[in-house]
């Protein structure tokens, strides 16, 4: 009996759309071509790199905070292989727990690379290049998406990596360069900065974070500044000449003369491209846009009947949790439900020190939109809890509408911001007012009433600033 739905791919995407098909009484598989389940998220994306930036962080702390708080421990050290190890043993538990809640909801898997031989015919070839054929009613494309290349330079992953290589390096580099300003770059860069690597980042744009709140991201700039991050803007990297022991780095300034940067290591962390290489959507007819993202319509449907697309190989923020609501969301659709993503309201956080965290608009945004709005803002220097914690750099601001007072954007510069701003995203996704979150009573002392006081900030009646 052929399948209702083959999903491939198996990280956040498709995973969490096989378990909700599966909870809706289709008959399910994966496919995945990769060894362990959880895709880029689980394997040598968000887990790795988190347990890596939560391993460091917690290494300065124990060298720069815990005697300003009375705690003696010497002078901490780092035993790298045993920091790899710990990360490895993140992904293993989350690895499997994929594993786990396939067999649970009853979801059978297929290991090998999966081609789309034609609409409701999934071939799936194993590592021994073993064939077999599928059927099933529908397919959802799920297949992720790679780094994206710089022109001229290949990844060894060694020397010059990807994200991939830089979550891999066996020594603490004693020169670091990073391309790209971007999340993935300053978290990676926070990391090895944090181990000892003097690191320097070149972007070709002239602020760090784009599609950040402005504000945001020139106090950030500050702040990677005071941890002795270089930040080179405005700048291209044209070449690595890789022959010597050192690599040479030419930069191009937008102004002024080329120069070389020598570096042990060069991080390409310039973005993602959507992947899709081998699933055969040329000969079907499945058609994508101009950067190579697969086009589907509000309900993921591609431009061939029966083939769905969801997460990173499709438009949209190329984040873990974009594609698990865009799975669960197809599942329904495909079990006549009304499954549906709310775009106006996906978070999205940088997990560097502090962290950035923000979900709506930017006032950038709204001001090209022509939306009149109010702000609110309210530093962590005035809450009572950062200055317990010692961790008051940052600020909240909330964006209100300025006729309805509806909450459209809300930005977190600060310590645990990625945790903070679900509160953020809960109220938008009910339409919360300014006034809402200001009237909501909030735990005492708490980070999060840095939040309330931004929302009375907005009518500018904050208490405590
Ligand atoms: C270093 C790094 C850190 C990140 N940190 C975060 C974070 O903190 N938060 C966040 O939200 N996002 C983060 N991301 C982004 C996040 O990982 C992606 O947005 C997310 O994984 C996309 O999910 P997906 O299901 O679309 O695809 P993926 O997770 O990329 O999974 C695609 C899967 O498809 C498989 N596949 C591909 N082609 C085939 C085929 N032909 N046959 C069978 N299988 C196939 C792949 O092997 C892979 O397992 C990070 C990414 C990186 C690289």
């Amino acid at each position: 009996m052929p399948y209702d739905l083959i999903v491939i791919g198996s990280g956040p995407g498709g995973y969490v759309c096989a378990i909700r098909a599966a909870q809706l009484g289709m008959k399910t598989a994966v496919v995945e071509k990769w060894a362990t389940f959880g895709g880029t998220c689980l394997n040598i994306g968000c887990i790795p790199s988190k347990a890596m930036l939560n391993a460091s962080e917690l290494y300065e702390e124990a060298a720069h905070k815990f005697a300003e708080m009375g705690i003696k421990v010497g002078a901490p050290s780092v035993d790298l292989a045993a920091m790899l190890k710990y990360k490895q043993g993140a992904v293993d538990g989350n690895v499997k727990g994929v594993d786990y809640l396939f067999k649970k909801n009853k979801i059978e898997t297929f290991h090998g690379a999966g081609r789309i031989a034609a609409p409701g015919k999934v071939e799936v070839k194993n590592a021994d290049g073993k064939a077999q054929l599928l059927e099933t009613k529908n397919i959802v494309i799920a297949t992720g998406s790679d780094a994206a290349r710089l022109n001229g330079i290949d990844f060894d992953e060694k020397r010059i990596v990807s994200s991939s290589g830089a979550l891999e390096l066996p020594a603490v580099p004693k020169k670091l360069l990073i391309v790209g300003a971007g999340i993935i770059g300053l978290e990676l860069g926070s990391v090895w900065r944090r181990l000892g690597a003097e690191v320097t980042i070149v972007e070709f744009l002239d602020h760090i974070l784009p599609g950040i709140d402005s504000e945001v991201a020139k106090q950030f700039h500050r702040i990677l500044q005071k941890q002795g991050i270089a930040v080179r803007l405005s700048s291209k990297v044209a070449g690595v000449d890789s022959a010597g022991k050192v690599l040479k780095v030419k930069i191009e300034p937008a102004a002024g003369a080329a120069e070389i940067l020598e570096a042990d290591v060069v991080l390409v962390a310039i973005g993602r491209v959507p992947y899709t290489e081998g699933l055969g959507l040329e000969a079907l007819g499945v058609k994508k846009d101009n950067r190579g993202r697969i086009l589907v319509d509000p309900h993921y449907r591609t431009s061939v009947d029966g083939i769905y697309a969801i997460g990173d190989v499709i438009a949209g923020p190329m984040l873990a949790h974009k594609a698990e609501e865009e799975g669960v969301a197809v599942a329904e659709i495909l079990a006549g439900q009304a499954g549906h993503v709310n775009y106006d309201v996906i978070p999205n956080v940088v997990y560097t020190y502090p962290e950035i965290a923000s979900v709506g608009k930017t006032e950038e945004e709204l001001k090209a939109a022509g939306i009149a709005y109010n702000v609110g803002k309210f530093p962590f220097t005035a809450n009572a809890r950062a200055r317990v914690n010692l961790t008051t750099e940052g600020f909240v601001k909330i964006l209100a509408d300025a006729k309805t007072d509806r909450v459209l954007g809300v930005h977190i510069l600060g310590p645990d911001a990625g945790n903070m701003i679900g509160e953020a995203a809960v109220a938008m996704e009910f339409g919360a007012s300014s006034e809402d979150i200001a009237r909501t009573c909030h735990a005492h002392p708490t980070l999060t009433e840095a939040i309330k006081e931004s929302a009375l900030a907005v009518a500018k009646r904050a208490i405590n600033f």
